[in-house]
């Protein structure tokens, strides 16, 4: 059974490089961000309560992140593992989680903010399949349009360069201490996001000891 928590401020890779290592791995990527889209985009109760909190960046009530995280983590469908991401993000949320589960390692991605800003604003999101794009580095294909079901691609409502500003500075107010808090008591690993994501991946991997990385080819 392996638990991580991955961590790092906006547009460092933490979506991604979740994927990455829960592919192979069988581990379930559980982030509360998507969590929260998924309920936005569906109109449920959970989304409209969220929908306008995260619009402007803001970090949504502990007691909602809580009880979505406790209800995620019951459904006990990670049979080998699990990495968090998005969670926590501040000292309370992670009292809470450590509370209720031991974890084997952090994954601490750091990034230059200036990089974040440019990654950030050229993020496009599919709102029909939840790909991801990045107009920099993982263009589509053909412009504007998803590469696997054609949707439009759009902006996320929370990655405009206000809500960003808003988030950078709860990050650093109020989610760089968690890494101090785990820090104490778990591994922290420092990890330089800057590479491409398949190096970034690997790095994780070895900090991590664990099997190594095999990319996938890149369709053209
Ligand atoms: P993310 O995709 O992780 O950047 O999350 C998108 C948005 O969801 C954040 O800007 C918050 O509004 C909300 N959110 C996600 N995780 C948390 C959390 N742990 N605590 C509070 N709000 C959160």
């Amino acid at each position: 059974m392996r638990k991580f928590v991955i961590m790092g401020v906006q547009g460092s890779g933490k979506g991604t490089q979740s994927e990455l290592l829960c592919g192979d791995l069988d581990l379930v990527h559980i982030s509360v961000g998507d969590i929260f889209r998924w309920n936005v985009k569906n109109h449920t109760k959970l989304g409209a309560q969220v929908r306008r909190t995260m619009a402007a960046g803001e970090l949504v009530s502990d007691d909602l992140v809580e009880s979505v995280v406790r209800d995620r983590l019951h459904r006990h469908d990670w049979n080998y593992g699990f990495v968090v991401d998005g969670f926590p993000r501040n000292g309370r949320q992670a009292e809470f989680f450590m509370e209720s589960f031991d974890i084997d390692g952090v994954i601490h991605l750091e990034l230059a903010e200036d990089e974040v800003r440019r990654r950030v604003l050229s993020r496009r999101l599919c709102p029909n399949c939840g790909m991801d794009y990045n107009l920099i580095a993982d263009r589509p294909r053909l412009e504007g349009r998803c590469d696997i079901c054609g949707h439009e691609l759009v902006t996320r409502p929370d990655d405009t360069p206000e809500a960003l500003e808003a988030r950078l500075r709860d990050y650093h107010e109020k989610t760089r201490p968690v890494l101090e808090l785990f820090g104490r008591k778990e591994v922290v690993h420092d990890i330089d996001a800057s590479p491409t994501a398949d190096e970034v991946q690997q790095t994780i991997r070895d900090a991590l000891r664990l099997p190594p990385y095999k990319p996938v080819a890149q369709n053209s």
